[in-house]
Parts: structure tokens; sequence; C-alpha cells
């Protein structure tokens, strides 16, 4: 039976750093990833906040992440992982097509999931006029209305680059402040083919084959109309996705895992790095300094050192 070194749960920003530390520290590493490698960058047409590389593709940069690794002759396992539990010597990981890995020590980088909103009609459409990424879908709204949901970077960023392409975007937010950073805001303020809806939540997506139309409710005067618009881009935030942990390790009450500054888990032996963590800013420079720092303890745990 072969048993790696590190066995590495998700390969976005925070799973490929801690790859490229555990290869320098020359340990043998699994890297898991169940989509594509990259994670949520890889949806951004333009990274404006990465030091040292200014304003550069998401999926160009997410290339550039995995390019030393490839170079160290790591390929990702392309293997969603179902189930961790320990095993003699470390952990068996088992994948979604019934294998399983063997690893003395596992680095749960696992990112989220898109948070949906929960109303009539969004189950029918994701993937039929309901997308979470402008990036990837905005093209085929060419020339027609949209809207877009959420007060954060990413409803506002979508707006934005929706804008390029759609002959109108409708900003829907649940409030009137908002949580995207400022040169943002400004920037869609100043765009004239952005409208900015705020107090105002979705209560529907209404139509036959296709979103036609969002039911919206104003949520200060409880007043409703009808949003005419051919596409809804959802970004209303987050989930976590760690049920393939939980017994193994404590996640809160959210499904995020509980870690030290260490990057340590409550089992010893499992770390954990990036978005899929308890923590208050979930950026792609926090997400590679975490996968640094777990996959140092990692080390410092095979090495007797932890
Ligand atoms: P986010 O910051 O959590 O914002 C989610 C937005 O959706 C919030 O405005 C929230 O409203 C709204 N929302 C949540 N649940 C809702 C519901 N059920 N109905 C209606 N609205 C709802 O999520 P995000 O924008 O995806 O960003 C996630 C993380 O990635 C953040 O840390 C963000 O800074 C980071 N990020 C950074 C960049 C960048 O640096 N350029 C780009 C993208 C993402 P409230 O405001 O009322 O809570």
């Amino acid at each position: 039976m072969e048993r790696y070194d590190i066995a590495i749960v998700g390969a976005g920003p925070a799973g490929m750093t801690a790859a490229l530390y555990a290869l320098r520290a020359g340990k043998s590493v699994l890297l898991f990833e169940g989509e594509s490698y990259g994670g949520q960058i890889v949806q951004s047409r333009l990274v404006e906040n990465y030091p040292g590389a200014p304003a550069i593709n998401g999926a160009e940069l997410a290339m550039k992440m995995m390019e030393p690794l490839t170079e160290m002759g790591l390929s990702v396992t392309p293997l969603e992982i179902k189930s961790v539990s320990r095993a003699e010597d470390g952990f068996a990981l088992t994948a979604a097509d019934g294998t399983t890995y063997h690893a003395r020590t596992v680095i749960v980088a696992t990112g989220v999931g898109h948070r949906r909103l929960d109303v009539a009609g969004e189950e029918r459409f994701i993937g039929r006029g309901i997308s979470f990424c402008a990036t990837c879908d905005g093209m085929f709204f060419r020339g027609r209305e949209v809207a877009v949901v959420g007060g954060g970077n990413t409803a506002v960023q979508d707006a934005l680059v929706l804008s390029e392409v759609c002959s109108r975007v409708y900003l829907i937010h649940r409030r009137d402040a908002f949580r995207a950073e400022s040169h943002l805001v400004e920037r869609m303020r100043a765009n004239d083919r952005i409208e900015i809806i705020t107090d105002t939540v979705v209560t529907e997506v209404q139509g036959n084959l296709r979103p036609e139309s969002l039911l919206l409710c104003n949520v200060r005067t409880n007043e409703t109309c009808t949003l005419p618009v051919a596409g809804v881009f959802l970004a209303v935030g987050n989930v976590a996705r760690n049920e393939a942990f939980r017994g193994l390790i404590d996640l809160d009450e959210g499904g995020f895992v509980l870690t030290d500054a260490d990057c340590k888990t409550s089992c010893a032996g499992v770390f954990a790095a990036g978005d899929c963590r308890q923590k208050k800013v979930r950026q792609l420079t926090t997400a590679t300094a975490d996968g640094t720092i777990a996959a140092l303890s990692a080390v410092e745990f095979l090495e007797g050192r932890g």
C-alpha cells in the first residue's frame, strides 16, 4: 500500500500553495480536486489585488500557480474526496469513484461553495439562465438585460463585467450599504449600464424554459414588482463544503473548519487552509498564506517537530 506524506484536498490557491511548500520540503504529495484546479479565482476576469501580479486574468494566474507543481512532477488527481478517516499511521481518503488513498497527514483546502437564495424557480433554472460566474457565462447574454444579486465584491465585479456585454445590468442588493470595496462600488455607480436596486430581495425567478423575470420585494416598504431579465447571476456569498471531514475534525455551526494560528485542526495530522477555515478575511492573499502555514505545519508534524 502506497502511503503519501501529505494529501491535499482541494487545488485552489490554498491547496496549490500548500503543495508547493510540501514538495519543496521534499515530501510526497497527493493533490485532489473534484472540479478544475484554481478555485474561485478562475471565475475572476481580472485579479487586481495579488501583490506582484497586477491586473492578471484569474485563470491565467491559476495556471501560473500550477506551473511549478507540474515542473516538480505533481499532477492533480481529478477526484472529489467523499470521506476521510483515521487509518494505521495516518489517514484513509475515499474518493467519489470508491478508490481509497493513504496519507500520513491531510491538508483540507476545500474552499467554499456558492450560497443559493432558496426561492421559487431558482433550482429549476440553475445552469439554464441562472449562473454563478459572470466571466464564464456573461457572453450568453450579449445585448440582453440581466440581474446580479448580492452586495459583496463578487456581485459588484460581476455587474461591471456584465455591463460590457449586456444592454442593462440590475444589481439587486438586500441592504443599501455594500460590503464590496469602495473603489469597486464607485466604479459601479459611475457605470450608466448598471442600475442599482437596494433594500430589495428576490422572492421568485419566473419563466418557462429560461428565466423571464424576477419577482422583487422591497424590504422597507413590502412593495413587490416584476423585473424582466433574461439571465440571473447569483453572488450572495459562500457556504462550507466540508462534509467529508465531519466527525474527524471540529467544524463550526456553518461547517467551516476550526483551526489554530498554525492551521492545525482538532485532529493531530490534519490541517486546514484557505476559505474552508472559519475566518474573517477570505482573500487570495490569505488563502496562499494559509497554504504556506498548513504545509509547513504538516512538514513539522511529519518530522516530529510539530
Ligand atoms: P460576501 O462578501 O459574503 O457577500 C455576499 C453578499 O450577498 C452580501 O452583500 C450579502 O448581503 C448578500 N447575501 C447573502 N445572503 C443573501 C440572501 N439570502 N439574499 C440576498 N442577499 C444575500 O460574498 P462574495 O462577494 O462572494 O465574497 C466572498 C469573499 O471573497 C469575500 O471575503 C470577498 O471579499 C472575497 N472576494 C474578493 C474579491 C476581491 O478582492 N476583488 C473578489 C471576489 C470575492 P449583506 O451584505 O446584507 O450581508
